[in-house]
């Protein structure tokens, strides 16, 4: 029997609503694998926790959260907490602690989900948009002088170490050389930014000579976005800053019919350290309560999840169940269709138990 120890992070919002529904799909897998447990422990924290006791998460939460195989996590944020103490309260903390480094976000357009595109069906924008998550432009560097003065100064300045950009480079080739395709696009912005951009293009150029197999180009990051829009099937595997692929991979979810479909794994590659596993989108107040918020990207994370533990076969198990109750037309609202949470997870649990 092999046991993993999960923390679960519902946190805000629709968090709880998705995590619960992916806790449910994960112990019927649990039951249809047989040989596998999942022992899921839950963690109260985010903007509630914050009102009560005026922090995100407790002072040794990193240490509580050590202890475990992997954390999945639901949405951070509510209408009346500031956004930076959201975001740096909570989740960057848990990515940045535990080095975190690469951001893994699959894409692609499930079975009967009609995407925006008229030039896109089914199977396509086949992508995985790799994220680096411990610097560039969100290492919280810079700061304001001057404070509310008409002289006032703000610097928010991005910082890129060779270190963390080879290796989040060197792990994107190397997943780009996992997949059929063997394409790897390296998106900056060069032209414009002449210092740590032109870095990141020369250690592109440098790592991909320890993968002569993987094709691979480099584009600026607003042609990128013409790119994803009018030649979505030209790209297979993608690599961009902090900010560039927080940006780019919101684009790649619409594209492929709802922020409520795309999914993403904070992973630390060297395995030092739990990695998180979350969907994209937020908290999504507007819908919080109503039952009706799309679980599919909860699921899909859930599968990253397996993946990542060595768990493949439950993994691809679990993503033909979503693609077979999508491919039905059982679907959120979100997406065009009018089943709500329960019913789309009850109808993945029917498809892990019918399917061999
Ligand atoms: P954040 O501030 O973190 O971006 P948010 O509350 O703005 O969070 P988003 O994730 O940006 O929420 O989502 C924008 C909108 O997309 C939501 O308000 C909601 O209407 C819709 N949406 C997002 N996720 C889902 C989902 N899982 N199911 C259905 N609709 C969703
Ligand atoms: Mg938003």
């Amino acid at each position: 029997m092999r046991e993993y120890a999960i923390a679960s992070i519902p946190a805000d919002g629709i968090g709880p609503e998705v995590i619960a529904a992916g806790e449910t799909v994960l112990k019927s897998l649990e039951k249809r694998l047989g040989d596998v447990t999942f022992n899921f422990q839950t963690f109260d924290w985010g903007s509630d926790h914050y009102k009560k006791h005026g922090v995100m998460m407790p002072a040794d939460g990193l240490t509580t959260l050590k202890k475990f195989d992997a954390i999945y996590f639901g949405a951070v944020g509510a209408p009346d907490v500031p956004d930076h103490i959201t975001l740096w309260g909570l989740r960057l903390p848990i990515c940045q602690g535990f080095d975190q480094y690469a951001n893994v976000r699959p894409t692609k357009i499930l079975p009967g989900i009609t995407p925006p595109l008229r030039n896109c069906g089914p199977g396509d924008l086949d992508w995985v948009i790799i994220r680096e998550n411990s610097e560039g432009e969100y290492a919280g560097a810079g700061g304001r002088v001057h404070r509310g003065l008409p002289e006032e100064v703000g610097t928010e300045v991005a910082i890129f170490t060779r270190v963390g950009v080879t290796r989040v480079m060197r792990y994107a080739f190397k997943l780009a050389q996992s997949r059929p395709r063997k394409l790897l696009t390296v998106v900056t912005k060069s032209n414009a930014q002449r210092h740590g951009m032109v870095m990141w293009d020369e250690i592109a150029a440098e790592v991909a000579q320890e993968f002569p197999d993987v094709t691979w180009d480099k584009m600026l990051v607003d042609a990128m976005t013409v790119r994803m829009t009018l030649k979505p099937q030209s790209l297979d595997t993608i690599v961009a800053t902090n900010l560039h692929a927080d940006v780019l991979s919101d684009l790649a979810g619409a594209l492929a019919g709802s922020l409520g479909v795309a999914p993403t794994a904070n992973i630390d590659p060297e395995r030092r350290f739990p990695s998180m596993f979350e969907p994209i989108h937020g908290s999504a107040f507007d819908i919080t309560g109503k039952g009706i918020a799309n679980p599919v990207a909860s699921f899909w994370t859930a599968a990253q999840m397996l993946d990542h533990l060595g768990e493949t076969d439950g993994a691809a198990r679990l993503m033909r169940a979503v693609e077979k109750v999508t491919g039905a037309g059982i679907l959120t609202p979100d997406v065009g269709g009018t089943a709500n949470t329960k019913e789309v997870t009850d109808a993945v649990v029917d498809a892990i138990h019918s399917s061999n």
